[in-house]
């Protein structure tokens, strides 16, 4: 009998890998904003996310706030970011000088977009700029290439967005299937959904998008909706129907708390079914506030590794000069 192979032998049973764990924030608009988005990161970073995405505005229009974030979340914080980039109205030169500047940042993980059409834009494309997030993912694997001895401690992670209810641009959920892996094959390495209000909506993409030939991770997207208000805002953003249920629920509460309460309770039903159905994480939208975030957290009791508390990495430095001193 022939020894069995290393692969075999080594082989981690999948049943047992951890559900991943991360967190959407936005970049601040001014110093107020910033004060409270610091208590929610301290406040998510005491949960041990794997990751924790910053998003960017379609044509970079939040460029400086967003790269100072990220920057601080990896000098100041133990976590790591995920950068959203956008390459609608961008050339792929302006495209490739803020690529290389989250890497030289540190940064080693991009949500490759192509954002959303401005409403009151020119009808065609600005001439040389990318027009789809699949040839974003192309230009990142080809600045990696170029930087690939400055990387050889871990490569550049891509993802990309996904659609559990048909993209508002898209002709069918077929197509976005389709573009999903093109995306796939451009280079991406996982997919964060869209937010989306039925867990079927999530079960059914991700059947349609195995059956095609997906084979990365596709990662629910869930947002903790405890106001009327903030259910039809997110519909008009992003094109995708609300729940008629959840809007009546909203509508019928007394008060905030019990909004609230409604709001939370729809997220872990949500987020439960999409995990019981194989989902390898979840992605929390907190909208930059970190209660109803936490309170979803802490009632899907997610299997999460146990890893040891984690200095932010300024504290770290701090400590090392100190014994070298
Ligand atoms: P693409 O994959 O390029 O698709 C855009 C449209 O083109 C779709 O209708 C698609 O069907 C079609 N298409 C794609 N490829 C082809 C092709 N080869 N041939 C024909 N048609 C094609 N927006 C922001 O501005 N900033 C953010 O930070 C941001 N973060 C997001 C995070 C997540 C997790 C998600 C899900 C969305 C986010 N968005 C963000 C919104 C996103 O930019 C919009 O949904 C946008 O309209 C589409 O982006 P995309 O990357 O899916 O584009």
């Amino acid at each position: 009998m022939s020894p069995p192979s290393l692969l075999q032998a080594s082989a981690p049973s999948t049943q047992s890998a951890p559900i991943a764990l991360s967190y959407e924030l936005f970049p601040p608009k001014n110093q107020a904003a910033e004060a409270s988005l610091w208590n929610t990161i301290r406040e998510l970073e005491s949960t041990n996310p794997d990751y924790v995405s910053v998003t960017y505005g379609a044509n970079g229009s939040n460029r400086d706030t967003a790269v100072e974030l990220l920057n601080r979340l990896l000098t100041e914080t133990s976590l790591l970011p995920l950068a959203h980039l956008t390459c609608v109205g961008n050339t792929a030169d302006e495209l490739a000088e803020i690529i290389s500047e989250l890497l030289d940042h540190g940064v080693r993980g991009i949500l490759a977009l192509r954002g959303d059409l401005p409403k009151d834009g020119p009808a065609q494309p600005r001439p040389g700029s990318l027009i789809f997030a699949s040839d974003l993912i192309q230009l990142i694997r080809r600045v990696e290439q170029r930087r690939s001895a400055l990387l050889c401690a871990g490569k550049v992670a891509i993802g990309v967005a996904a659609y559990p209810s048909q993209h508002p641009e898209s002709p069918s959920v077929e197509h976005d299937v389709e573009v999903l892996l093109a995306k796939q094959n451009s280079g991406a390495d996982f997919a964060i959904t869209q937010v989306f209000f039925h867990a079927d909506q999530y079960k059914d993409l991700v059947v349609r998008a195995q059956r095609a030939g997906v084979t990365i991770p596709i990662i629910p997207g869930v947002m903790p909706l405890t106001t009327l208000r903030r259910v039809q805002r997110l519909g008009d953003m992003t094109g995708v129907p609300p729940s008629t249920s959840l809007l009546d629920a909203l509508g019928r509460a007394d008060d905030a708390a019990e909004s609230r309460r409604i709001g939370v309770a729809a997220t872990v039903d949500l987020a439960r079914a999409a995990l019981d159905a194989g989902a390898p994480g979840i992605h929390l939208y907190t909208f930059n506030e970190h209660a109803a975030a936490l309170e979803v957290l802490d009632k899907l009791q997610l299997l999460r590794p146990g890893r040891p508390p984690v200095a932010p990495r300024a504290a770290r430095t701090d400590s090392a000069r100190l014994v070298r001193a």
